[in-house]
């Protein structure tokens, strides 16, 4: 089973998908941001440093690049898979599909612009594992500056400066809206739900529970 956690950058895809997870241990999360945080750790590698600038830039980094990691893990996946963050263009949906990937649930959580640029003001992130936390009390870690998860160390993301966030707004209505219409063309239904406070995620297992049945 494919779910498909789709939406803006920063409207609560990545906090709604772990909070399912500690449910449900027969998914397993793709989330292709922190997939390539942990490439780019290498400095030294070419592939490493290519995405640090598409990454710090707020740009996407070339689908021939994503396809090629991305397809390939959900394809091996032994587990129910639960993707954050792909397919973000036209030409990823096309290539996931035509290699016969089929989504069974997709998802749009959906908030405003303006909440998009006042959480990532807010946000903090795991320099080891990613998981993300507020500094606005809303999701503190237990300790100040460290991964509940992990130990890692809490860091700001250099992609939560608002210039940046503001050209990922652009970026995901010129390339990454589109993709819905997409999955429209090939029959496939759009779940949307708005992702203001915690409710979401009682209606996101059970749009979860439902697809299953
Ligand atoms: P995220 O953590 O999902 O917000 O992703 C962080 C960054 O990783 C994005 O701004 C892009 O530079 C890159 N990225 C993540 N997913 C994709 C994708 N499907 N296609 C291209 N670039 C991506």
């Amino acid at each position: 089973m494919v779910i498909i956690a789709f939406g803006k950058p920063g409207a609560g895809k990545g906090t709604r998908v772990s909070e399912l997870l500690q449910t449900r241990g027969d998914f397993s999360p793709l989330s292709v941001g922190n997939l390539l945080r942990e490439v780019r750790k290498n400095p030294t590698d070419d592939l490493g440093k290519a995405l640090a600038k598409y990454m710090d830039a707020g740009e996407l980094v070339p689908d021939d690049i994503i396809n090629k990691i991305v397809i390939g893990a959900i394809k091996q996946s032994q587990k129910h898979v639960i993707l954050d963050g792909f397919p973000r263009t036209i030409g990823q949906a096309t290539a996931m599909l035509s290699e016969g990937v089929i989504p069974d649930l997709i998802v749009e959580f959906y908030v405003e612009d303006e909440v998009v640029l006042q959480r990532a003001k807010v946000r903090i992130a795991c320099s080891e594992c990613g998981e993300t936390y507020t500094t606005d009390g809303f999701k503190q870690p237990r300790n100040e500056g460290v991964c509940d998860l992990c130990g890692g160390a809490l860091v700001r993301r250099k992609d939560d400066e608002e210039s940046i966030v503001r050209n990922r707004l652009t970026v995901y209505k010129e390339q990454t809206q589109p993709v819905l219409d997409i999955f429209r063309e090939h029959g496939l239904n759009i779940t949307k739900i708005l992702n203001h406070d915690r409710s979401a995620a009682a209606e996101f297992t059970r749009a979860v529970e439902k697809a299953m049945r």
